[in-house]
């Protein structure tokens, strides 16, 4: 059997379930094709939301745990069953697959579950996950299969005691030290998730700060940060071997510049150095697509590929690896399938750490602006001096505004703060907008709000904080 379509979406993760409800919207004949049996891609699965369910659930703990008595509030006996615990995320994840598959029936998406490979330039052979083949013609398809898990070479993730991420997230039972290899954002999320149910954790990190990529002096705090809650960090160091043992994981590294190694047991080991495209078994040599020299397609800014009615979205191609990145290529994709100009701006999309407090930016870092020769002014302002947080008792972390010195143009912000991945909403719009710190400074902000932080790092890049 053989059905054609306007648009076949090949993954549909946040990029690709998109991407196919804005073709569904423009009146295109649209179907999307993934192989997991439940729609959302990695983020609804195994990504973005089950680890923003447990890093709540594990908050919640933590805090009535150990930290209500600091508002008089008495607990006794708290404690928690990781069972249901992970059954109230699972839980969550089923309602939110639920939710896209009622927006496919909607929009009239033509759901198809199996592994899809494009044989023609034109046609999509799908080996169904209920067993057979289904081939799809189509005028357009879009890429949008995402990325998949890397490792360290030579070792070898089996989900139990060498976990991935997708382990990490549903581990049965607590380990009493869990190594994270990798300080990036998700090793700080989930190891903060066990962290706080129990676990010691400790960090192998081959840079010398947490975050690689984001601002300097928003790492070297939030390094502090991790350490005050007891989190082991071992910076600038080079894991050389992952040993399974009879009794757990044993990880040996040693300092980058070289010297003496150490070796750390671990009950389980969270490998989190990355994730690469996800590319093979795709047929992209069949049609011909071009890869770039990471293997990711390689698109124009329409996201063609140099395959004509080839498309690629999301984490398959350049830029950071987020959802939202993802979302907004797939609608703008989408839109020039149909004719329309879509539209989306890489120098402002936000990025968030979920963990407590959090830390978020949107924008260039310091770092980034040195090294490109612009000059700017820094203006920060500390949460010990934001009323909101003094009454939450929530004053870890500062707001900081770089605006270009001649043009006052905002062109980056960053923020360690317990609600910093909501703020950054209002720096990303200002920055869309192309307002200057001084706009910023003369919006009104309600009080009391941590988002009055911002407002005073506006007023501080120019040296006028009233509070401070
Ligand atoms: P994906 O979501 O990866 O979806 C691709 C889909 O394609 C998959 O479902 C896959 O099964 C399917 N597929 C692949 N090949 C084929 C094939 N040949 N045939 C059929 N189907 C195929 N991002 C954020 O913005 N915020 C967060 O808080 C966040 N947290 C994260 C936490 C974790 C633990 C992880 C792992 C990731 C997190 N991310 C987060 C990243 C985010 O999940 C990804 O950036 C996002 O899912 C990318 O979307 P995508 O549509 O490009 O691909």
């Amino acid at each position: 059997m053989s059905d054609t379509f306007d648009v076949v979406v090949i993954g549909a993760g946040p990029g690709g379930y998109v991407a196919a409800i804005r073709a569904a919207q423009l009146g295109l004949k649209t179907a999307c094709i993934d192989k997991r049996d439940t729609l959302g891609g990695t983020c609804l699965n195994v990504g973005c939301m089950p680890s923003k369910a447990l890093l709540n659930a594990s908050h919640l703990y933590h805090e009535a745990a150990h930290d209500l008595g600091k508002f008089g509030i008495t607990t006794k006996g708290v404690s928690f069953d990781l069972k249901e615990m992970m059954g109230a995320k699972d839980k969550i994840v089923d309602g939110l697959t639920g939710g896209i598959e009622f927006l496919f029936k909607k929009h009239k998406i033509t759901w198809v579950k199996g592994a899809a490979r494009l044989s023609a330039k034109d046609t999509i052979e799908v080996d169904l996950n209920d067993g057979g083949k289904q081939t799809l013609k189509t005028k357009n398809t879009i890429i949008a299969t995402g990325s998949d898990v890397a490792s360290l070479p030579g070792v070898e993730i089996d989900e139990k005691t060498i976990v991935s991420s997708t382990g990490a997230l549903s581990l049965p039972k607590v380990p009493k030290h869990l190594v994270v290899i990798g300080g990036g954002v998700i090793g700080l999320e989930l190891g903060s998730v066990w962290q706080r149910l129990g676990s010691e954790v400790t960090v192998v990190e081959f840079m010398d700060q947490v975050l690689p990529g984001m601002d300097g002096e928003v790492r070297k705090t939030f390094g502090r940060v991790l350490k005050k809650q007891g989190m082991k960090l071992n910076l600038s160091s080079k894991v050389t071997s992952v040993e399974k043992t009879k009794s757990g994981v044993n990880v040996t590294f040693e300092p980058v510049k070289g010297g003496d190694a150490k070796t750390l047991e671990a009950d389980v080991v969270l490998v989190s150095v990355g994730r690469r495209p996800y590319t093979a078994g795709l047929g992209l040599e069949t049609v011909g697509v071009e890869l770039d020299d990471r293997s990711r397609i390689k698109v124009a800014l329409d996201f063609s590929t140099n395959v004509p009615g080839i498309w690629a979205i999301g984490d398959v191609i350049e830029g950071p690896m987020l959802a939202h990145k993802a979302e907004d290529e797939g609608v703008a994709c989408a839109e020039y399938i149909a004719g329309l100009t879509g539209y989306v701006n890489h120098d402002v999309i936000p990025g968030v750490v979920y963990t407590h407090p959090e830390v978020a930016a949107v924008g260039k870092t310091e770092e980034e602006l040195k090294e490109a020769g612009v000059a700017y002014n820094a203006g920060k302002y500390p949460f010990t001096a934001n009323s909101r947080a003094k009454a939450n008792l929530q004053t870890e972390g500062f707001v900081k505004i770089l605006a270009d010195k001649e043009t006052d143009r905002v062109l980056g912000v960053h923020i360690i703060g317990s609600d910093a991945g909501n703020m950054i909403a209002q720096a990303a719009t200002a920055m869309e907008f192309g307002a200057s710190a001084e706009d910023i400074a003369l919006t009104c902000h309600a009080h009391p709000t941590e988002t009055e932080a911002v407002k005073e790092a506006a007023l501080a890049v120019h040296n006028r904080t009233i509070h401070m």
